[in-house]
């Protein structure tokens, strides 16, 4: 048996089988295998209704009392009725399912499986699902009562599929296996493939069913981090410029600054210039909260490398930061002679500039990552710094490095830049083959964010006051949105509309406000008058989110707050609090309870916990922040079983070192579309 036959090959699926197979998204025997159960339903463990707990329950008995009503708020049909055994009663609600009142014999016992849950003050079974009891029992006869239940997909039944994969049941044995010899079986049960998938679709009961899940997920952690492995590999025999590291020119700059580095920010730098020496290209992560100092860091390497007569180019996520970091960098670096441009969508005197940089006049270039897809030509470009990293796809990044390896023959180092920390276990899985310096210090003085969460209603008596109390201190306010304009459709409150009812309301204060639609010029007219005092209150979307460093902007009111992701919020509020006063973030919203993300920020101001929150409030399997959008996401292993991930990672770093997946052709093909989705050189 190959995996990769058509189903129809499948003994029992015929052309119209095949044809609703095909619809579902299956169509190879290795597609047909890999449609998991969604769960399993075990009807040998019923609960009496005397003993009923909040949760997932499978309740066997007779219902009565239906009736359907309409609401007419939200214009919902609710059927309603009550479920007894003979010990007790309980309340079942369906919503939408209006033929639920017509379907049951109020004389014959059926199961019901599903939520028994707390609902607006009252205990209740939601939505199950119901099936005849005489039915399920002469099921239940064949495979001990416990039954795998199987994702609905378009036409596709559960009981079709279960028939199917009765008739492939002799041909699990032929089914081949796609890692090598790992030690798996010491750790999870099942040992190979086939016995897992085997154990998957016909498991007895729960821990056969756990122990076949584990052994996926310990292939798919596996797949994951060879991956990543084999890029760092790759990475290592790519060629770069080799830039040594003269103290002399590193304490001159350093001496130069303000302030005085933090010890985290000296170790960072001292990581960076070591990398920079050597014939191989870096590839670095440089994770610092907001406001942990990480511009500097990247001021001092790149003068390290333009000392030694190369080029650098520092990459933001939008004009406007990239604006700012023009301005800092040349501040801190003109001084030693490096020229600094910048190169945006907004700049009018392209042709020329261009030509600067291509002849080697401007040693650093700082601009969008439209950087990357231009047609800008470096004289000898040796280092890339890529600021806030997380914003980038990994296209982006493919196409720096085919940019400057295809001209020169030699990768650019590379180090990126992110206030998105990754946890430690995603970090270990996915992106084990970065070199990471970590900023877990913010410099002296910083007073530490409070962070409130407030209803809209509240405003007038808890939150104009305090905005008051900053603005009468020259302090100035963000005001974040999620809309631009007003949608009938919507409850969102917009940038236009709000900078209205503020500007109504702190009558003597300046109220302005900004977009991303709005024209460059006009944008960037607006951050400058922000920057140097002349607006109050700044009502913006989320193009200030990120970099943007205004640090007599104290107070940060974020509408709707529950609609933004964790780090995001993280990363909004990081724009307050970067001077040496106390600064304060409202996260605003609509609803009376607000939502568990809302009260982690209120917590916590800590980039690392609020990450790990982060991971642990999504999906187990989904890849932290907008990383990889959903491309990446795990199906069967958690990113937060850090025993297996570790366990894993172990297995794969061996046979990154001595196997051979020339051996492993299926192997091999998982593992180069997992490289591709990784790949950060
Ligand atoms: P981020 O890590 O969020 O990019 P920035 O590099 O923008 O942070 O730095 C935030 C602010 O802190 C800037 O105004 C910068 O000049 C200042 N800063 C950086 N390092 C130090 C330090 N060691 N001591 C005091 N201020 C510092
Ligand atoms: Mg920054």
């Amino acid at each position: 048996m190959n995996l990769t036959d058509s189903i129809s090959s499948v003994k029992g699926v015929g052309p119209k089988t095949e044809e609703i197979l095909n619809k579902s998204g299956i169509f190879t025997v290795r597609d047909l295998l890999y449609y998991l159960p969604r769960t399993y339903e075990n009807f040998t463990e019923t609960t009496r209704l005397s003993e009923i707990k909040p949760g997932k329950v499978v309740i066997k008995g007779k219902i009565s009392d239906l009736k359907t009503r309409r609401t007419t708020r939200r214009n919902l049909t609710i059927t309603e009725g009550v479920i007894r055994d003979n010990s007790d009663a309980i309340r079942v609600v369906w919503f939408n399912q209006p033929y639920r009142a017509k379907q049951f014999d109020p004389k014959k016992d059926y199961y019901f499986t599903g939520t028994y849950d707390l609902n607006r003050g009252r205990y209740q079974l939601t939505s199950p699902k119901a099936e005849l009891a005489s039915d399920v029992e002469k099921q239940a006869e064949r495979n001990n009562g416990f039954r795998p239940v199987y994702p609905v997909r378009s036409a596709i039944k559960s009981e079709t599929f279960k028939k199917i994969l009765e008739s492939f049941r002799p041909d699990f044995a032929t089914i081949p296996d796609l890692l090598p010899e790992t030690g798996s079986s010491k750790f999870t049960k099942p040992g190979t493939r086939r016995g897992a998938l085997f154990m998957a679709h016909f498991a007895e009961n729960e821990a056969e069913a756990k122990a076949a899940r584990d052994y996926l997920a310990f292939e798919e952690l596996f797949e994951l981090i060879l991956a990543s492995q084999l890029n760092k590999k790759e990475n290592q025999k790519l060629q770069a410029n080799q830039i040594p590291f003269v103290t002399a020119d590193i304490k001159k700059i350093v001496s130069s600054l303000k302030f005085k580095l933090t010890n985290a920010q000296r170790l960072a730098t001292y990581e960076i210039l070591k990398d920079l020496e050597k014939s191989s290209p870096m590839n670095r992560l440089l994770q610092g909260d907001v406001g942990s100092g990480k511009t500097v860091v990247a001021a001092i390497s790149a003068l390290s490398a333009i000392r030694a007569g190369f080029q650098v180019a520092l990459l933001a996520p939008t004009a406007i930061l990239a604006a700012q970091h023009a301005e800092s960098l040349k501040e801190l670096l003109e001084p030693f002679g490096v020229a600094v441009a910048l190169l945006s969508g907004s700049t009018k005197q392209k042709p020329a500039l261009k030509d600067a940089i291509k002849n080697g006049k401007i040693h650093l270039v700082v601009g969008t990552h439209a950087l990357l897809t231009d047609d800008t030509e470096f004289k000898n470009l040796a280092f890339t710094i890529i600021d806030e990293q997380h914003r980038f796809g990994v296209n982006q990044r493919q196409k720096l490095l085919e940019k400057t390896v295809k001209k020169t023959g030699l990768a650019p180092h590379l180090l990126m830049m992110t206030a998105t920390p990754i946890p430690r276990s995603l970090q270990l899985a996915v992106f084990g083959d970065l070199d990471v310096s970590i900023l877990n210090e913010l410099p002296a003085g910083r007073q530490p964010i409070t962070t409130k969460i407030i209803r809209e209603v509240n405003f007038q008596d808890d939150l104009y006051p305090t905005v008051r109390s900053f603005l009468v201190k020259h302090q100035q306010v963000y005001w974040i949105c999620r809309a631009i304009e007003d949608n009938p459709m919507e409850e969102t409150t917009s940038v236009k509309k709000q900078a209205k009812k503020l500007g109504q309301i702190f009558k003597n204060h300046a109220v302005a406000f900004l977009h991303g639609r709005m024209k460059p010029a006009e944008k960037d007219d607006i951050m400058q008058k922000f920057a140097s005092g002349k607006i109050d209150i700044l009502v913006s979307t989320t193009v200030v989110e990120v970099g943007v460093n205004v640090p007599n902007a104290n107070l940060m009111v974020i509408m709707d707050a529950d609609g933004y992701g964790l780090a995001q919020l993280h990363q909004l509020r990081g724009r307050v609090g970067r001077g040496s006063e106390a600064a304060m973030c409202f996260l605003a919203t609509k609803n009376e309870e607000p939502s568990r993300r809302l009260k982690e920020l209120e917590k916590s101001t800590d980039g690392f916990y609020l990450a790990e929150a982060d991971l642990k409030l999504r999906g187990p399997g989904e890849i932290y922040g907008s990383l990889q959008h959903g491309a990446l996401n795990l199906h069967f292993a958690s990113l937060l079983d850090t025993k297996m991930i570790a366990f894993a990672s172990s297995a794969a770093k061996d046979f990154a070192s001595s196997g051979n997946l020339a051996d492993y052709p299926e192997l091999a093909q998982c593992i180069k579309r997992y490289q591709q989705l990784t790949t950060l050189n």
